[in-house]
């Protein structure tokens, strides 16, 4: 066992009375490690990233005010809230995070036992049962006092702001690349008007900002072993002031598509629109009453302005030269593009079908 694993469990109580330890999940971002100790249940042991998340106290403190609002509302509603939120584990002074001699910062939650983590959705239920378990999310947290969260990756979903910096991409050209992919970049800027679609409405008071989970994937949701339903979503690294939509529309973006991410071959890219009725119904039917008619009209457009900015940052870190995301293959990024344009076409062509679908709900 690594010196700074051993460092952590001293800080808690009963951590060093060790049954068993190993690495945990498919998680991609933190180092995650399951325990087993004398006298109480299993802890989840986690290290977060600090590459990718620069301020990580501030991050514990999003998740530490959450999970405890959390932990009251679910209580009050009488349901179970040892198993329908992560715990934070305090650590034995009292804190909700352990900061190690490298400056690394650790945290641990209760492990839920008895449940199931999808990778991938394979059906139309287990993707009601997303839209279900992060609208009910959005609906729990619907009187959280947004404004003590720390926005800790900013301008997460600017995406007026991810658009500037795709038009710099495009100005710096370092590799000559822009010219051989006009038609990608004429797309998108043919297409400016959805970039201020949510801040314009932000701005004129339409809708509000909500507590965002940012990271609607569904590893990242427990489902009940038994019943199969969505227990708990987790994964809080990521929750940052937002509107309701960014958390509906990337769901739809790479959940409700019919062919790979980085597919090569478009004609298997493009919206399943059941998939897409599956995940309305589930998501408004647990969030529905905690947002206005405006926040509800504009949710397919989410759909829409989610693949955008991710279309944008694809096609800009292809321009510049494949900076950010990792590519596994020469032109990666460029076909992620494609399969982003492809899909906001597709998602285009059934636009009215979508609206009438999300509008129901009104
Ligand atoms: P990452 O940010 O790296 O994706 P996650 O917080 O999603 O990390 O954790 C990785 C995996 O560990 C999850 O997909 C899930 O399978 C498992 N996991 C995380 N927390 C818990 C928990 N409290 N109880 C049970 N399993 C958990
Ligand atoms: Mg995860
Ligand atoms: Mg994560």
């Amino acid at each position: 066992m690594k010196s700074s694993v051993i460092e952590v469990l001293q800080q808690y109580n009963n951590f060093t009375k060790l049954k068993e330890f190993s690495e945990y999940g498919n998680g991609h971002i933190n180092d995650t490690y399951l325990l087993d100790y004398e006298g109480s249940g299993k802890v989840i042991l986690q290290k977060i990233n600090k590459t990718i998340f620069k301020e990580p106290k501030k991050l514990m403190e999003n998740i530490a005010l959450v999970t405890s609002f959390l932990r009251d509302k679910i209580e009050k509603n009488g349901g179970d809230p040892d198993r329908e939120t992560l715990n934070l584990i305090k650590t034995k002074d009292g804190q909700s995070f352990y900061e190690d001699s490298k400056g690394d910062i650790w945290r641990a939650y209760n492990f839920i036992a008895d449940t199931i983590c999808y990778e991938q959705v394979t059906n139309a239920k287990e993707f009601y049962e997303s839209g279900y378990a992060f609208g009910n999310f959005q609906n729990l947290l619907a009187d959280f006092p947004v404004n003590k969260l720390s926005e800790v990756i900013k301008n997460f979903h600017n995406t007026e702001d991810r658009f500037a910096t795709f038009k710099a991409q495009i100005n710096e050209d370092p590799l000559g690349r822009a010219k051989t992919v006009k038609e990608e970049i004429d797309f998108f800027l043919n297409r400016e008007e959805y970039t201020h679609i949510f801040n314009r409405a932000l701005a004129n008071n339409e809708i509000s900002l909500k507590v965002t989970h940012n990271d609607t994937k569904l590893n990242n949701i427990l489902f009940d072993k038994d019943t199969k339903k969505a227990l708990c979503v987790i994964d809080l690294d990521t929750i940052m002031p937002g509107v309701a939509a960014f958390d509906f529309g990337d769901s739809i973006r790479f959940g409700a598509n019919k062919g790979l991410e980085d597919e090569v071959d478009l004609s298997k890219v493009g919206l399943d629109i059941e998939l897409f009725k599956a995940f309305t119904r589930g998501f408004l039917e647990a969030c529905g009453k905690s947002l206005n008619k405006k926040e509800i009209e504009l949710l397919h457009m989410g759909a829409i302005v989610m693949t955008y900015e991710c279309g944008i940052r694809f096609l800009g870190d292809y321009i510049a030269g494949d900076k950010y995301f990792k590519i596994a293959r020469e032109n990666h990024n460029l076909d992620r593009a494609r399969t982003q344009i492809k899909l906001i076409s597709d998602m285009e062509e059934h636009i009215e079908e979508m609206k009438k679908i999300v509008e129901k709900y009104i």
